[in-house]
């Protein structure tokens, strides 16, 4: 019926998620909130799991890609999972490392890590530094040799895939600031020269396509492409790398029209392309890691606001006003992202509005949605929009100096508070006169 399966409808006509009624939620922690449930949370990170055990013998991980949504009580659940953890920034290696989050199964990524983060990744033993270019390998290994130790390492390879989505989230084609080419001969440059360090360990390669992906067809091309380069690395060094890394990407439903392809059906297929490359090539098959992030959290997560305004422009449109906005969903002003949404007090309801979301920022652009289908609406009803647990908080600012919401998780029908709505006195706490 909904987007997601942790969502319902009671008797009261309310929506739930995950048993629990959001109108009272609404009233418990105050909106805006973010509200996720955990055990749809869990259920993703085993499918998965199972999946890639499946389809691969037991010789793959997955690494839940942190930045779709990060913070102590995520990736504390993801070790619990057994699964493995990416972090883009200190801050997130900080966050992983605040909960013991294992080293060797972290994957440390970024196009420009500061020299700062390579320490604190060389300090935690992180077991897979992801490097970018080839003078982030330079200041490793001079790092490394400096802190007496040896850097584990992928290289992030453009493989020179369109995978069909918003420019923005489109990273594998030769024109992204992500990586390093093989058309240009720079990838093969990289390897050659990171095999002559002497505190540099190269295990193996990483590509990412992009995001919210709903094909499989690309993804079975990276893999080929990546192979192939494997191939060649073996040809040309003697080297055979033992593991590869297919990145994230897999798209979610957003809305009810969408069609996101399983993830059953994702690892059988992709496993068999690697699999006959592999033969084909003269190749072990090598240890493969995904990283997937949206697809975890994004679908358990909802945004509960309380509508303000209700404004109708007689033969242009209504705009039906929230209390929040941009600040905790960038992701339209942005990309133009569509969602589900639905008044929470009146779920049980046909949708017979047609309207436009607005935030409450200074912002003409501060929207949520244009022409979005919605029940009968009026001030105070209490707003859902569904499928916000991946890149909302994450992305989440201050502007206008407004406060960030708590995150309320839900599990056993118990509600608890894993991030804490900031408060005024946090909104001040940097100023200094
Ligand atoms: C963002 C990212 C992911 C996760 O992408 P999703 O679309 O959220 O699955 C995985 N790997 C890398 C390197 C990324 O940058």
């Amino acid at each position: 019926m909904f987007v997601s399966d942790c969502l319902n409808v009671n008797e009261l006509g309310h929506l739930t998620i995950g048993g629990r009624d959001t109108v009272e939620l609404a009233q418990t922690f105050g909106t805006p909130v973010y509200v996720m449930d955990e055990q749809q949370i869990r259920k993703s990170c085993e499918s998965y799991r199972e999946s890639i055990n499946k389809y691969y013998g037991g010789q793959g991980l997955v690494a839940y890609a942190s930045k779709a949504f990060c913070c102590k009580a995520i990736c504390k659940m993801i070790d619990e999972e057994g699964l493995g953890l990416d972090v883009v920034s200190i801050g997130e290696l900080y966050t992983a490392q605040s909960v013991n989050f294992p080293p060797e199964k972290i994957f440390f990524h970024g196009n420009n890590k500061t020299v700062q983060e390579l320490l604190a990744a060389l300090e935690y033993e992180v077991g897979h530094i992801v490097v970018d270019n080839l003078t982030e390998l330079e200041i490793l290994n001079q790092l490394a040799i400096s802190q007496n130790k040896k850097a584990n390492i992928m290289f992030r390879i453009k493989p020179g895939i369109d995978a069909h989505t918003h420019d923005f989230v489109r990273t594998g084609q030769i024109d992204s600031k992500f990586g390093l080419a093989l058309e240009t001969g720079e990838a093969m440059q990289a390897v050659k020269a990171a095999v002559g360090m002497s505190h540099i360990n190269l295990k193996g390669l990483h590509c990412h396509i992009g995001s919210q992906i709903f094909d499989i067809e690309p993804f079975q091309h990276a893999a080929q492409v990546m192979l192939g380069f494997m191939a060649e690395i073996k040809a040309q060094t003697g080297l055979e790398l033992s593991e590869l890394n297919l990145g994230g990407g897999f798209g979610i439903k957003y809305l009810p029209e969408h069609d996101p392809v399983e993830y059953d059906r994702y690892m059988m297929l992709v496993s068999q392309t690697v699999k006959t490359t592999c033969q084909e090539k003269g190749l072990k098959t090598p240890f493969i890691i995904i990283e997937p992030g949206r697809s975890i959290v994004g679908p358990a997560g909802i945004t509960l606001y309380t509508v303000g305004s209700v404004k109708e422009i007689p033969g242009i449109r209504t705009y039906v006003s929230v209390d929040g906005g941009m600040g905790d969903n960038p992701r339209y002003i942005l990309y133009q992202s569509e969602y589900e949404a639905l008044i929470a007090n009146k779920a049980g309801q046909p949708k017979t509005r047609t309207v436009t979301i607005a935030g409450k920022c200074c912002e003409s652009g501060d929207l949520l949605g244009e022409n979005m289908p919605i029940q009968e609406v009026a001030p105070g009803d209490i707003l859902a929009v569904l499928a916000t647990g991946a890149y909302n908080y994450s992305m989440s600012s201050n502007y206008n100096r407004i406060s960030k919401p708590a995150v309320v998780m839900i599990k056993d029908q118990q509600a608890r508070t894993v991030v804490k709505r900031e408060t005024l006195e946090d909104i001040v706490r940097n100023d200094l006169l």
